[in-house]
């Protein structure tokens, strides 16, 4: 078999930046271990290619250009993300098979697509068509996805859908998590959102592998769990940001040396650093409840507020005015950080996140504790893990988002027993290192992966 046929990979990743991060990291993973990466993408949100000169870049575009398409928003901030995400999969998947046809039939056959695990079944037909073998990348958790997986025993059992009455009940079928804490998200068709998490399922279970942004120490018993019922071969590889090929000199903009010439001026573990992602959104009262929490707590702050981050405005419209005068230099608002960089700067000293999976694993990574503000979907697993299990950070629920509320967890956090969390943060920090050491179960799992691939056409 000629080896430049065995050695390339097609990545298809979901364009928003939880999911194409993850999958870009992989892609560097795999580019250092000899694949050649093709990377096909949506048009919306298509990236800047020269920032990746190691691959090639395919664009697709929507499937009927007369229809309205699907991801016309700059971010999801509104919309019903069950509807979202079945239109993206409906809307993609013959430009995908046409775009996959396009690559395998050109002589160089590729060994292997890797697609996000959101997309589903989409990607099975469209692999199968063309007659590739299929991975899955699921940039979140074993744990929520154990959840997602769980979703008819759930339903059986009538913990779904929700019920007010019941959040606090533990599901006892899943320690330890609430009813609360289930991985769902608003939407005006329940019905519809069994189906888009079922399609996730099967497809990731009839895929030829999963590959997970995560370390074998860190979710050893959901792995164990998840293994026991699932035959499927998983690959938990991560963290990926932290493989010696993702770790690169950082491009900065202005904003970026701005931000951190700032975060320079301040004490260490001073600074609360607040972020709820690249999809969330919040109401305007949420938005000035954080506004005045943030502000009584008398600690240095960095928030970002994207566009879009509170529903109906542009940006920050809802600031009341007079704002910075009691602020001052102590705190900042930006639209965009390096989260990474940020994270790893001694001023930082707690991060209040809601607790997106990516930012979950760069806050221990990085060695900072959290606060919790979980959203939806995934974010509400890894919360209560955060909380309960690996013991790194305090809930501030949503329902709970008043001033005086953020004002004494944020304090908590950063006073009281945010040291010992720290600690505990700490200690995961070292336990990813050594699962990315030499012998450790990251670089194992890496081995495997690319003897598997390898193993595919032959
Ligand atoms: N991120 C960033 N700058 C920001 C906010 C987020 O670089 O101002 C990155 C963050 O480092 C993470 C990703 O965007 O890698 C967000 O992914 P996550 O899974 O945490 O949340 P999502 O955006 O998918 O809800």
């Amino acid at each position: 078999m000629d080896d430049k046929k065995e050695r390339s990979i097609i990545m298809f990743p979901l364009p928003f930046p939880g999911h194409f991060n993850p999958m870009i990291q992989l892609a560097r993973i795999l580019h250092h271990r000899g694949f050649s990466v093709t990377i096909i993408h949506t048009s919306f949100n298509f990236p800047d290619p020269t920032h990746y000169p190691n691959f090639t870049f395919r664009t697709i575009h929507h499937h009927n250009e007369e229809e309205e398409d699907p991801l016309s928003k700059p971010d999801a901030s509104g919309m019903d993300l069950v509807t979202f995400i079945r239109q993206l999969r409906q809307s993609y998947a013959d430009p995908l098979r046409d775009s996959l046809k396009a690559e395998v039939g050109g002589g160089e056959t590729a060994c292997c697509l890797v697609s996000d695990v959101v997309w589903g079944k989409t990607t099975e037909v469209a692999a199968e068509e063309v007659g590739i073998r299929r991975m899955v990348l699921t940039t979140s958790g074993v744990a929520s996805f154990c959840a997602f997986a769980a979703y008819p025993l759930l339903r059986d059992k009538h913990y779904l859908p929700i019920q007010d009455s019941r959040l606090d009940e533990p599901v006892t079928e899943l320690p330890p998590l609430r009813v609360k804490d289930l991985p769902v998200m608003e939407t005006n068709e329940p019905e519809e959102l069994f189906r888009v998490v079922n399609n996730m399922v099967e497809g990731a279970k009839s895929s030829s592998g999963i590959i997970w942004n995560t370390f074998e120490d860190f979710e050893s018993t959901t792995l164990m769990d998840f293994s026991s019922e699932f035959r499927v071969p998983v690959f938990p590889i991560g963290p990926f940001y932290k493989h010696s090929e993702n770790i690169l000199p950082t491009m900065k903009n202005k904003e970026d040396h701005a931000t951190n010439d700032w975060l320079n001026k301040q004490s260490p573990r001073t600074v609360v650093y607040v972020s709820f992602g690249s999809l969330a959104d919040i109401e305007e009262k949420e938005f000035l409840e954080i506004v005045w929490g943030l502000r009584n707590t008398k600690r240095p702050f960095l928030w970002v507020v994207r566009s879009g981050l509170v529903r109906g405005t542009d940006w920050l419209e809802s600031l009341p005015c007079g704002f910075w005068e009691n602020i001052g230099l102590k705190g900042k608002i930006v639209k965009w950080v390096n989260q990474l960089e940020v994270l790893a700067h001694p001023a930082v000293g707690v991060f209040w996140t809601h607790c997106g999976w990516n930012s979950t694993l760069e806050s221990i990574c990085e060695g900072v504790p959290m606060v919790c503000t979980p959203f939806f979907t995934d974010q509400r697993v890894n919360a209560r893990y955060i909380v309960d299990v690996w013991q790194v950070g305090f809930m501030l629920e949503r329902s709970n988002l008043d001033r005086k509320e953020i004002d004494k967890v944020l304090r908590k956090q950063m006073l009281e027993e945010g040291d010992g969390m720290r600690e505990s943060c700490l200690k995961l920090t070292e336990r990813a290192n050594v699962c990315l050491s030499k012998d450790g179960s990251s670089s194992k799992y890496l081995e495997k992966l690319v003897s598997h691939v390898m193993s595919f056409d032959s």
